[in-house]
């Protein structure tokens, strides 16, 4: 282990933070630089899926404290991930039964909880207000410079600032993201005592992938919160700073730019409702009623861009992680996780390694074999949402039927042992 190695985190994000805890718990002097001016600044986001590598990062990198924290945040799922039509036919469950450790299990998370758990027990190492603006290497350390004029020097210098990341921009500025075409409108319907009932059970309790015959894409996920009882980790987290404040249903429509009105990035939240409303007529009611019942300051409309995955470059003393090398379309809901396997991954090497050099060279060598596989995945599930063909869309509903009914013939068959 290397104690005297100072590294320096650009970005304050689900990689870098996870990073941080992992790297401070192995004895390494690290500062983490985000941009945000305060820890509540930005808060705002979805529910992200953490998936059994992002749930085994997060455990061997945070103290076992952190990580009861973590878990006491995650959301409940009560139903099972389904595919359905738009007339909310049921094409297939996938009914995986769920792990026992939590380390190995899926979870639902608040972005925003998540952030804030990863934030705490970071008191002299995360720095707020700092803005990096380039650096420059020396004969022994790498210099930070910030937007405010101020300086700082490490041995190490990870970037982990996410997708318009200014660290790769200066490392690899051959690295390229480019725009699929590919456009999305996301909300989120609050689930209440009153507006649970106006939904169908698939969408009010379980992710639901909704297939209609081509064009576009639906996707719908509901984040639970736990009931907080008095002995448990939730109740005592700060409401303002923990987004334990209402369970909802997010969701998520995409299509390619073209099937979109041209002035689509100018439309305001009543404008994007009325379009999502024209979009789902004609299909299961309860769409409309996702759409209807969303909340205001949540409807809104995001291009999707990918990385172009590269085939490598010279390891120095800069680096890179998560969405800053890697960014993905999110299809595949796995951008997150694949930013904390980073963060394990790097920590791994560096705390079992004495030579930071070839232990972040072999991250890298293991992160891009990993991680632009993801990238590619994630193209191909962005497609796939979209696919103008109405022959293909065919083919993948009769392939998810056919699987869903394997799955139930082995669940029966299983069932009879
Ligand atoms: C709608 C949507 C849904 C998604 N759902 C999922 C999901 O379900 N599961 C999943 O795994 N992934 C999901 N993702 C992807 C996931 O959010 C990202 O892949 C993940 O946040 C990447 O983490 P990161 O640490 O690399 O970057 P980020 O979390 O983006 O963090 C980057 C940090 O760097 C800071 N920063 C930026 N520039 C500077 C600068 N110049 N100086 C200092 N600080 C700077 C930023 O303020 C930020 O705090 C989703 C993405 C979207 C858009």
């Amino acid at each position: 282990m290397n104690g005297k190695t100072k590294v320096a985190i650009v970005g304050g994000g689900t990689g870098g933070l996870c990073l941080a805890h992992g790297l401070s718990r192995a004895g390494f002097q690290v500062a983490v630089y985000e941009r945000s001016r305060t820890r509540a600044e930005r808060l705002q986001g979805y529910r992200v899926h953490i998936a059994p590598i992002g749930s085994a990062a997060l455990r061997e990198c945070l103290s076992p404290e952190e990580w009861a924290r973590f878990l006491a945040t995650t959301g409940e799922s009560k139903g099972v991930f389904g595919f359905v039509d738009q007339r909310m036919r049921e094409l297939a469950v996938l009914d995986e039964p769920p792990s026992a450790d939590p380390a190995a299990a899926h979870h639902s998370a608040s972005r925003i909880s998540l952030h804030q758990v990863l934030s705490s027990g970071l008191n002299g190492i995360l720095w707020y207000d700092k803005e990096f603006v380039r650096y420059e290497t020396g004969p022994k350390e790498v210099g930070l410079h910030f937007a405010d004029g101020t300086t700082a020097e490490a041995d190490l210098v990870i970037g982990a600032d996410g997708a318009n990341s200014r660290v790769r921009a200066q490392l690899l500025p051959e690295a390229k993201r480019v725009d699929t075409g590919i456009r999305t409108i996301i909300g989120k319907y609050p689930l209440t005592a009153e507006t649970r009932g106006l939904l169908p059970e698939r969408l009010a309790t379980a992710p639901t992938y909704v297939l209609p015959p081509a064009g576009c894409g639906m996707f719908t996920a509901p984040h639970e919160f736990p009931e907080a009882s008095e002995n448990d980790e939730s109740a005592a987290l700060d409401p303002v700073l923990f987004d334990n404040t209402g369970s909802y249903v997010m969701w998520s429509y995409g299509a390619r730019a073209h099937r979109f009105p041209a002035d689509l990035s100018e439309l305001d939240v009543p404008g994007l409702r009325a379009l999502m409303l024209e979009r789902v007529r004609g299909w299961h009611p309860a769409f409309g009623t996702l759409v209807e019942g969303s909340l205001e300051p949540t409807v809104a409309m995001l291009p999707i861009s990918t990385s172009v995955p590269m085939d490598g470059w010279q390891t120095g003393p800069v680096t890179l992680l998560g969405d800053a090398v890697h960014s993905m379309t999110p299809f595949r809901g796995i951008g997150a996780n694949i930013a904390l396997r980073d963060a394990q991954v790097l920590c791994r090497n560096l705390s079992r390694s004495g030579d930071v050099r070839a232990a972040v060279a072999a991250y890298e060598r293991e992160m891009r074999t990993y991680a632009y596989r993801a990238v590619r995945d994630s193209a191909r599930a962005a497609d796939q949402f979209v696919s103008e063909s109405r022959f293909a869309r065919a083919l993948s509903r009769s392939m998810i039927t056919a699987m869903g009914a394997g799955l139930k013939v082995r669940r029966r068959v299983r069932g009879v042992r």
